[in-house]
């Protein structure tokens, strides 16, 4: 460690603190819990003995709130904002750029913990199921929130979890489709002329789920691809198109390379919604994913769904590749996206407890 080097705490930022009569620096150290040393390392300048009224002290301040607070509309630039405070207070959140969309924005994947057990969250495949994305993230901060200062979640001490895990998360799959859905049509770049002719003309992109491209993201794996092709439409559309192949999309792409490159035990896509998770393809999936799912379901009160009439979703191809369980998880109630925004707390927390967590004690 050199002098003027920062240093990182877990957990805090760095605040301003002016001197008042009678401060030493030994009592505000005391006060925040931190050695004298430490002071110092923030503070090379100042000399402890010959504290002056007035004089500027840098100060970590804990952080005992969520960074994030602002769920609605959760546009790709939202999300990465909220990660660069993320990164920025909790330095043992890893984040790497596993890709890019095809309008050229980054596919972020985030990692915590120190485990061997390496597992998968993803969300947005689906772009008009964007609340999926804040759901994750929100996680991602109460995880941190709960490390740095040593809390429970549900009664659980997340210490042995980041020790014992590995977590990936992908919280926006798909974020040239979300912020077409949140944004409209000035979203789509050089893309404009085309997606308005494959919406009708309509700037309602609500019922979009396509990525900008007009291909169904979650319709592109090589797992029977050809017997969901026979069903769905045979050219570009707000959803359902699996494209003219398999994996011709960069997110596709993306997310193939990420599950071949890493040994994850379990992979969850978040969608909406219905309370149902769909855990089997054609029998390929272990005994061990139907503990699983009974687990979510205990503790989520979401419904196991083995199998349905639906093929070439990642995780069908997540099955058949690597027989590891795969879940798509359909958060919320009803039918149709875009869930309310009013519903976000009671999905955050349907799936904290029942999904995330069990994800990573099981
Ligand atoms: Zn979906």
């Amino acid at each position: 460690m050199t002098i003027g080097q920062e240093i990182q705490i877990p957990g805090y930022l760095p605040q301003t603190y002016t001197i008042k009569a009678n401060d030493t620096f030994w009592q505000i150290a005391q006060s925040l819990s931190l050695p004298v040393d430490a002071l110092l390392l923030l503070n090379p300048t100042v000399t402890a003995t010959q504290l002056q009224i007035g004089q500027n002290l840098i100060l970590p301040q804990k952080i005992t709130n969520f960074v994030i607070s602002d769920e609605n509309n959760y546009t790709f630039e939202k999300m990465t904002g909220d990660i660069q405070h993320l990164v920025t207070i909790y330095p043992f959140i890893q984040q790497q750029v596993i890709g890019k969309s095809v309008l050229d924005k980054d596919l972020i994947e985030l990692q915590m913990g120190v485990g061997n057990r390496q597992k998968h969250i993803n969300g947005s495949f689906h772009a008009n199921e964007w609340i999926t994305t804040p759901v994750i993230m929100r996680f991602i901060n109460e995880y941190a929130l709960a490390l740095t200062n040593n809390t429970s979640i549900r009664g659980l001490n997340t210490l042995p979890l980041f020790e014992n895990n590995t977590l990936s998360l992908v919280p926006m799959v798909n974020p040239d489709g979300v912020n077409l859905v949140l944004n409209g049509v000035n979203a789509a770049g050089n893309l404009e002329d085309y997606v308005l002719t494959l919406n009708n003309g309509s700037n309602d992109f609500s019922g979009w789920k396509a990525n900008i491209n007009g291909v169904d993201l979650n319709n592109q794996y090589p797992a029977l691809w050809e017997e969901e092709a026979k069903k769905k439409p045979t050219t570009p559309q707000p959803r359902d198109f699996p494209g003219y192949q398999p994996l011709t999309e960069p997110e596709a792409i993306a997310m193939a390379e990420l599950a071949q490159q890493k040994p994850f035990e379990i992979m969850n896509a978040f969608h909406t919604q219905g309370e149902v998770i769909y855990w089997g393809f054609q029998g390929l999936e272990p005994p061990v994913s139907q503990t699983i799912v009974e687990e979510f379901e205990r503790v989520s009160g979401y419904q196991p769904i083995q199998y349905v009439d639906s093929f070439a979703g990642y995780k069908d191809w997540f099955i058949q590749e690597f027989q590891k369980p795969g879940n798509t998880v359909e958060l919320g109630l009803g039918t149709n996206p875009p869930l309310p925004i009013n519903q976000f707390e009671e999905i955050y927390q349907e799936t904290l407890g029942g999904i995330m967590l069990a994800t990573l004690y099981l």
